[in-house]
């Protein structure tokens, strides 16, 4: 079982610019020496690790990358400019294979490659002058560039875990915060399966949210599964505990946060002694009540009050409505981030 973020794409770089035929006009010189320039050469595609990035979200929205070719050579023997490179951006840890299922590149270490040469530029005329032809008509056309399809893969490892019973909203919450919603491969059940959300936390950054569901009061002993989804979270630091507090479910909002968090208490007794295993009890958590859109403000001051209590401070939102949720996501997207940079 894992979280994989798979994309195709078609990735060309470019064709190479063709030389020129030319020939030097000058006054006093009516047919002046051969002044064609070589063509510029086409782009090269050249795969870059940068290590901000976290998903393969740039490439799910656009399918056909290209550098571009390279220009013609002129006259004055002045030789064409290169065509600019596509540099694909990619995470550490991307697998970039062919639709043959091969390996190309294993992208972990932070670097460039040249994945597909650009075309070279055509010979202008001027190269072509010898003792007996002082006046080449031809120049080389640009070779070609070359075009490929290609699959890049990404195992992803959730940035943020949402915990909480069933019908709490967690699904509702990652469809609406999610700029994607990759397949997760691999997946033996069909009745509770998790959810992955990539979230754009800004421009240049993304966060990974997973649905963890399944996890009710005996998950640790195999009951609704829910063992099985927590092992996608023992890399994750933060966790959104979920909770139902329109009072819809007929049981108590307070009590539900007990009920997870004894079940993450018993998933970690049983872990515990696995080297390098961080109790998921210990994790920070950002306790939320969802479906406020069913609730009075009264209602909603009882809980936080009752939740105080517990020394638990609550945020609220609704995921249907999206009240809150925007406030959320920008307390999240810092959490991950302070720790990434
Ligand atoms: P999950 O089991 O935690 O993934 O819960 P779902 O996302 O599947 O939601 C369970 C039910 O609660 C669905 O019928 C949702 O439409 C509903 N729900 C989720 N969020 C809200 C909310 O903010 N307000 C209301 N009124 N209903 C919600
Ligand atoms: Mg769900």
């Amino acid at each position: 079982m894992k979280f994989v973020d798979e994309v195709s794409i078609t990735v060309s770089s470019g064709k190479g610019g063709p030389g020129s035929v030319s020939f030097l006009r000058a006054s006093g010189t009516p047919r002046g020496g051969p002044d064609g320039g070589d063509g510029g050469r086409g782009g090269h595609v050249i795969l870059k690790v940068n290590p901000q990035l976290n998903t393969l979200l740039d490439f799910r929205f656009k399918k056909k990358f290209a550098a571009e070719d390279g220009l013609a050579g002129e006259h004055k023997l002045m030789t064409g400019r290169d065509g600019k490179d596509l540099v694909l951006q990619v995470p550490p840890g991307t697998v970039v294979r062919d639709h043959q299922h091969n390996i190309l590149y294993d992208l972990n270490e932070v670097g460039e490659s040249v994945f597909l040469k650009g075309g070279r530029g055509g010979k202008g005329n001027h190269f072509f002058r010898t003792s007996t032809n002082q006046a080449p008509e031809y120049s080389q056309p640009g070779e070609d560039g070359h075009s490929r399809d290609i699959v890049l893969e990404l195992k992803l490892i959730a940035d943020i875990g949402v915990i909480g019973y069933p019908n709490a909203g967690k699904s509702t919450l990652i469809s609406r915060i999610s700029a994607a919603r990759p397949k997760i491969a691999d997946y033996p059940f069909t009745t509770l399966s998790p959810n992955l959300g990539v979230v754009r936390v800004d421009q240049d950054r993304t966060m990974v949210v997973a649905d963890i569901p399944g996890l009710v009061p005996g998950a640790h002993k195999g009951v609704g599964l829910g063992t099985q989804f927590l092992r996608h979270i023992e890399r994750t630091n933060y966790f959104v505990h979920l909770i139902d507090a329109s009072g819809l479910s007929g049981r108590d909002a307070v009590q539900d946060y007990k009920d997870i968090n004894h079940e993450l208490i018993e998933y970690d007794k049983r872990k515990i002694d696995l080297e390098g295993f961080r109790p998921l009890s210990e994790r920070e958590q950002i306790v939320v009540c969802n479906k406020i859109d069913t609730m009075t403000e009264d209602q909603k001051r009882d809980l936080a009050g009752r939740f105080s209590q517990i020394k638990v401070q609550v945020r609220f939102i609704s995921a249907v409505s999206g009240q809150g949720v925007q406030e959320l996501l920008f307390d999240l997207g810092r959490k991950v981030f302070e720790n990434k940079i």
